[in-house]
């Protein structure tokens, strides 16, 4: 079944687990003796009830949550929190304070500015977005309602290594591209959120960690779906949620614990980039613009030393089953997603390509 399968290197959606394909496949028309998949069933009903539960409990479980935070099941997109977060939080002061190291903390700063006043507590886009700025550089508001960044930069290939210290300001952090890649200590942040389909499910889930206390403080005007409190006092079923979604992101946390849960996947998940960085610094043909110290172990950027020399590449690439090596527009050249999901063997053999595209041109 898996055989004909390429090496899927997409930024998003992108890679689930063979195994977990292959388990929904078998489970689709009938889940677990139930007569219907769980696409056909009431999101009230016991058997999908267990599902959201189990699921939930992984989840808590894998990225070691504390008690007094709520784990949410949304939708809506991560770009969905972009608004959510300004509304529920920036009320307590009207001020929040943005690190722009991207594209979508780009989006999520602007959104922001709707609600209230927005500081620019650091912004990389003086060197196109290819460093993390270290503590030291960080311009924080103590009347911050919030700190927002954004934890690994899809599109730019660049990961923050280190968890700001910002006082008593609550953290808030997109982790879409590397959610349970490695195991993070939640009681740093106030907020934690990401898109699911990256690194834990099917597009249409967005998972929200939300420290109880931030929540039932949102401006007036906040739409009844975009409040944490509707959401938390419902236990994410105030409508129906994505049901579909959450039975996936459950059997690939299933997965995720056979892996040493995010303590095994990062060990994983390092090592999986180390081998393509040092093939590419090792490399006459190729560069990576982030820059080292900053580099993402998701998304690694390359280029070659020019267009057409890439333009080659991701065609030589893409004949191979190498597919969704062309790098995002702003920045051009290559991107290879190794998320949780891609496997080792995935990237070694990218790895032997590049070294034979290296010596060959
Ligand atoms: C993909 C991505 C988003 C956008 O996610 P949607 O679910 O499509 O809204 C936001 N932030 C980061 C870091 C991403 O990688």
């Amino acid at each position: 079944m898996g055989s004909q399968r390429v090496y899927n290197f997409s930024a998003g959606p992108s890679m689930l687990p063979l195994e977990v394909l292959e388990r929904a496949g078998a489970e689709i028309t009938n889940y677990q003796g139930s007569g219907m998949s769980v696409m056909e069933m009431s999101h009230r009903s016991k058997v999908f009830q267990k599902i959201f539960d189990d699921t939930k409990a992984s989840f808590i479980r894998l990225f070691h949550v504390p008690d007094n935070y709520r784990v949410l099941f949304l939708q809506g997109g991560a770009s969905g929190q972009f608004s959510m977060v300004p509304l529920n939080l920036i009320g307590r002061t009207g001020k929040a304070d943005y690190a722009v190291t991207g594209n979508f903390a780009s989006v999520a700063c602007k959104e922001a500015k709707k609600y209230g006043q927005i500081g620019l507590a650091a912004d990389s886009g003086d060197k196109n977005h290819t460093y993390i700025p270290p503590q030291d550089q960080l311009t924080l508001d103590p009347q911050a309602s919030y700190f927002y960044y954004c934890a690994n930069n899809t599109i730019y290939g660049t990961e923050w290594q280190y968890v700001p210290d910002t006082g008593d300001v609550p953290i808030v952090c997109d982790m879409s591209s590397n959610f349970l890649s490695r195991p993070v200590d939640v009681s740093k942040y106030g907020i934690i959120f990401g898109g699911a389909q990256k690194n834990l499910a099917p597009a249409g889930l967005t998972i929200a960690v939300v420290r109880e206390d931030l929540a039932g403080h949102e401006l007036p005007y906040t739409p009844l779906m975009m409040s944490y409190k509707t959401m938390i006092d419902k236990d994410s079923m105030y409508n129906t949620p994505p049901c579909w979604c959450i039975y996936m992101l459950g059997l690939v946390l299933e997965w995720l614990e056979s892996k040493g849960g995010v303590e095994g996947m990062e060990k994983i998940k390092h090592s999986k980039a180390q081998l393509l960085y040092s093939v590419l610094d090792d490399s006459k043909l190729f560069t990576c613009p982030a820059q080292p110290g900053s580099r993402s172990d998701m998304n690694v950027t390359f280029r070659s030393v020019s267009e057409e020399l890439d333009a080659k590449f991701v065609k030589e690439a893409t004949a191979a089953g190498f597919t969704n090596l062309k790098g995002h527009r702003n920045v051009g050249g290559m991107r290879a997603s190794i998320y949780n999901a891609m496997p080792v063997e995935g990237v070694e053999k990218l790895a032997d390509f590049i070294k034979a595209f290296d010596k060959a041109n």
